[in-house]
């Protein structure tokens, strides 16, 4: 499992917690891939649409032995598997899964771009990845991840919603 990738979470739909949950769940399920880290649960103000929940975001690091297509491949099951529990076929989401990053590779394919577009525009991904590793060096930006936060506009629409205090929190390894 020598890779190491960083994959962020969204939801803002129903149960909001539970499709985080199930998210972790199902990528942790998988044979390759290994949970190394989970941040805390963010709320997050809805951009662009206003008139829609607010989003919960998170941000886990695991170990793969996937190749980023093939990463890519299992968050989109898991996705559409999340997708399956709502009647709602577009707006809101149910769960979101973004691979963003995958070691210090530069990815460019026609459907998966590595590091993801945007993200170090974004305080909800910024600000949970740097809780997991405030020294983590983005490869196309020549800086930390702690130094993009510095420069981040904003933060004030990201809140702490709930602390992950260790290992388990989520009841990600129960049986
Ligand atoms: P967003 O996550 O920006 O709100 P969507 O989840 O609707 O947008 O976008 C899904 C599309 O993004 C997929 O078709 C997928 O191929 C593409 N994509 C490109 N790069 C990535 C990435 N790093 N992680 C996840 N999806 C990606
Ligand atoms: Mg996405």
């Amino acid at each position: 499992m020598s890779n190491i990738a960083y994959i962020g979470l969204g939801s803002n739909m129903g149960i909001r917690e539970d499709y985080l949950l199930l998210g972790l769940k199902a990528l942790n399920n998988e044979n390759g891939i290994e949970i190394k880290s989970v941040s805390s649960i963010y709320e997050t103000d809805p951009v662009g649409y206003l008139d829609q929940q607010d989003f919960l975001n998170m941000v886990v690091e695991v170990s793969t032995t996937y190749k980023p297509e093939q990463l890519l491949e299992i968050t989109q099951k898991i996705e559409s598997k999340a997708k399956k529990n709502t009647p709602v076929r577009w707006g809101p989401r149910t769960l979101d899964l973004d691979i963003l990053l995958y070691n210090q590779e530069n990815i460019k394919m026609d459907d998966l771009l590595i590091p993801h577009p945007r993200m170090s525009e974004r305080s909800f991904v910024i600000i949970p990845l740097m809780e997991l590793n405030p020294q983590l060096m983005l490869p196309h930006e020549q800086e930390t991840v702690s130094e993009i936060y510095r420069r981040l506009t904003d933060k004030e629409g990201v809140r702490l919603w709930k602390t992950n205090n260790g290992v388990g929190e989520y009841g990600l390894f129960e049986s």
